[in-house]
C-alpha cells in the first residue's frame, strides 16, 4: 500500500472526470481495476489567495483491496431476546437500539413524536401557521433533533475508530460515502429523512419495536430499580433496564425527574442569536473570490472565538452549528416560545449563510432562578425564550435587528429579506437578554468583524434565540456503568442527559449505553 497526497483546483477535485483522469495519470496506471484508490481525507485549503483542495488517498494492488466499509446491518433476530426500552429516537436512541440488537438485546423504542414523513406536516404548521405541536417539531419526532438539520458530522471527539464506526453505520443507511473521507462531513436536511427510515427499517428487520405517539410520563419503580417506563395513555412498557435519550428539549423528563426526587443537576450552556448573511458575502470574504465562488467550490462556512470581557469577567463568546447555504428554523418545542436553530439542504445552495453566535452562560446568569433548583438553567432558558415570543408580536415570528444596528444599540427601521419561514419582527435585543448578554455578543461580533473583513454590514441581520445549544441539565451517571448514580436499570444517555453534543457524539454514547445496557444484563 502506498500514500498519496493532491493538491488540486476545485474543478479537479469535485469534477469526477477531470479527477480520474488526473488520478491515473498521477500513477501512471489505466483506470482498469489494477489498483484500488481509497480516498482518506478531502479537505478545503483557503489560506492563500489560490483555494486549494487537499485529497489523501490509499493506494492499494488489486490482491490487497478490501470493501471500502466494515459494517454490516444486523441480520440476527432478537425478537425473543431480554426488552430494554429506549425512550427518545434521536442519534443517541437509534444507535442504541442497533448497538442493543448486535448484542442480541430487544429495543422497544418509545417516541413522542411522529415517524419522518408524518412530521413533515407539523413543521409547516410551525412555518406556515405559527401552531407549535410540543410532541412533534424541530426537535421533537423520529430522528431526533438531528433529522431536519444541517446533518453536520463533525465532532470534538478524539476517538476516530468509533467515529468512523458511526459514519460507517450512516453510509449503510443510505448516506453518501464522501462523508467518511470529507474533512467537514455533512448530510443535508433532504437526505436526512431516508437515512432515519433506513435505521428504523433495520431495527423493525431484526426484531426490535419502535412506537410512534408514545410520549413517557412515568417511570415503573421498585425498591431504587427502574423496571419499565408509561406513556401518556397510561400503557406500560416494562423492560429490563431504560436508556433515557430524550434529548435537550425534553423540560417536562427533566421536571419528572425531579419531582421523583430522581438526581439530576443544572448545567451551563450557551445562548445567543443567529447571524444570517448573504452567502455570496461569506464566500468572498473566505475564498478571496469575487463576485461569487463558482461551480465548484462548496458554500463556505467559518468558525470563530472570542474572549468577550464584560463587567471584569471573561466571557466565551462563539460561532455554533454554522450552516451554509441554509435556513434559519423555528426550533421551539411549546407555544409561547421562539428558538431559532439552522438547517441546510445536501447542496448547500440557499442564498444565506447563517451561524449561531453563543456567549457561555454560567450559574451567575441563572442565580434568579435558584428556587428551581437543579432547573434553575432551564428555567432561566425558558424565560428568555419567552421574551423572544413576546417582543417579536408572540407568534413563530422571531426577533431581529440588523448587524450594526444590534452593535450601536439601535432598533432596526427595516430588515432584510431572511430565510426564516414564520416572518421577522423589528426589535431591540435589549428587551429579550440580560445587559451582560448582549455586551458581550457586542464585543464578540466586532472581535470577528476585525478577523474577516466586510462581516460587518447593516446587510446581515441577527436572528433570535438561539438558546438551545446543549442540555441546560445533567442526568448524573456512574463513570463506569452508566448507570444513573441512585437509580439502578436507568442509563441517562445522549445529548439531554449531558453527555453528548451533536449527532455523532449522540450517536456514539447510545453504543456506549446499549454495551453498559449488555454488560448488566448479559454480565459480558
Ligand atoms: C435544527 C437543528 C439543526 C441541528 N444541526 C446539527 C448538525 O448539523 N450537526 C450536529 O451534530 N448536530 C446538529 N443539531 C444538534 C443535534 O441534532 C443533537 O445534538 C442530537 O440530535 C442529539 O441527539 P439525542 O439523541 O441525544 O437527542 P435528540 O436528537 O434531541 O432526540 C431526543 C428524542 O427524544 C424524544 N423525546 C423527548 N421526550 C420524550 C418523552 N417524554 N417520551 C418519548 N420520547 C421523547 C424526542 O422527540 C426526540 O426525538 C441540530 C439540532 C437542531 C434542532
Amino acid at each position: 500500500m502506498r500514500t498519496l497526497e493532491l493538491v488540486l483546483k476545485p474543478e479537479e477535485a469535485f469534477d469526477e472526470a477531470q479527477f480520474n483522469s488526473l488520478l491515473y495519470d498521477k500513477l501512471g496506471v489505466k483506470n482498469d481495476g489494477t489498483v484500488f484508490v481509497y480516498p482518506v481525507k478531502r479537505s478545503i485549503d483557503a489560506r492563500s489567495k489560490d483555494v486549494v483542495v487537499r485529497i489523501q488517498c490509499e493506494i492499494v494492488e488489486r490482491s490487497e483491496a478490501r470493501p471500502l466499509t466494515t459494517y454490516r446491518r444486523p441480520v440476527g433476530n432478537v425478537s425473543n431476546g431480554a426488552r430494554v426500552i429506549v425512550v427518545g429516537s434521536g442519534p443517541a436512541g437509534l444507535f442504541a437500539a442497533l448497538r442493543l440488537i448486535e448484542l442480541g438485546l430487544k429495543p422497544i423504542v418509545l417516541e413522542r413524536g411522529y415517524d419522518v414523513q408524518t412530521r413533515r406536516r407539523d413543521l409547516a404548521a410551525i412555518n406556515k401557521e405559527h401552531v407549535v405541536n410540543p410532541d412533534s417539531n424541530y426537535c421533537f419526532g423520529e430522528g431526533g433533533a438531528g433529522t431536519y438539520s444541517d446533518g453536520k458530522l463533525y465532532t470534538r471527539s478524539k476517538k476516530r475508530g468509533d467515529v468512523k464506526r458511526i459514519l460507517e453505520i450512516l453510509v449503510a443507511h443510505g448516506a453518501k460515502q464522501d462523508i467518511l473521507f470529507d474533512a467537514h462531513p455533512h448530510v443535508g436536511t433532504n437526505k436526512l429523512p431516508r437515512v432515519v427510515t433506513e435505521l428504523r427499517q433495520s431495527i423493525l428487520n431484526a426484531g426490535g419495536e419502535i412506537h410512534f405517539d408514545t410520549r413517557i410520563v412515568d417511570f415503573m419503580m421498585q425498591n431504587g430499580s427502574v423496571d419499565g417506563v408509561v406513556n401518556q395513555r397510561g400503557d406500560k412498557f416494562p423492560g429490563e433496564a431504560v436508556i433515557l435519550a430524550t434529548g435537550h428539549s425534553a423540560r417536562d423528563i427533566f421536571q419528572l425527574l425531579f419531582e421523583k426526587r430522581i438526581e439530576i443537576e443544572s448545567k451551563p450552556f450557551a445562548l445567543g442569536v443567529r447571524v444570517e448573511h448573504q452567502q455570496a458575502l461569506i464566500d468572498q470574504i473566505q475564498y478571496h473570490c469575487f463576485p461569487n465562488r463558482g461551480p465548484f467550490l462548496p458554500a463556505s462556512s467559518y468558525s470563530l472565538v472570542h474572549q468577550a470581557r464584560v463587567n471584569g469577567k471573561q466571557r466565551g463568546v462563539f460561532s455554533f452549528c454554522m450552516c451554509p447555504g441554509g435556513f434559519i428554523v423555528p426550533a421551539a418545542t411549546s407555544p409561547g416560545e421562539v428558538v431559532v436553530n439552522g438547517m441546510s439542504p445536501s447542496r448547500r445552495d440557499s442564498p444565506f449563510a447563517n451561524s449561531g453566535i453563543v456567549v457561555a452562560i454560567d450559574e451567575s446568569d441563572f442565580l434568579k432562578y435558584r428556587n428551581h433548583g437543579p432547573l434553575s438553567a432551564m428555567y432561566f432558558q425558558s424565560h428568555i425564550e419567552r421574551n423572544a415570543c413576546v417582543s417579536a408580536g408572540g407568534t413563530q415570528a422571531a426577533p431581529a435587528q440588523r448587524l450594526i444596528d444590534f452593535l450601536e444599540n439601535r432598533t432596526s427601521a427595516t430588515l432584510n429579506q431572511s430565510s426564516y419561514q414564520p416572518g421577522l419582527s423589528s426589535v431591540n435585543f435589549k428587551d429579550v437578554f440580560p445587559d451582560d448578554i448582549i455586551r458581550a455578543l457586542q464585543q464578540g461580533f466586532r472581535n470577528f468583524g476585525i478577523k474577516m473583513k466586510g462581516y460587518l454590514t447593516n446587510e446581515a441581520q441577527v436572528i433570535g434565540v438561539e438558546s438551545r445549544t446543549s442540555s441546560p441539565v445533567r442526568i448524573p451517571r456512574d463513570g463506569k456503568t452508566l448507570e444513573h448514580t441512585q437509580i439502578s436499570g436507568l442509563f441517562p444517555c445522549g445529548e439531554g442527559a449531558g453527555y453528548a453534543g451533536g449527532i455523532v457524539s449522540a450517536a456514539m454514547d447510545g453504543e456506549r449505553c446499549a454495551e453498559a445496557v449488555a454488560q448488566k444484563i448479559l454480565r459480558i
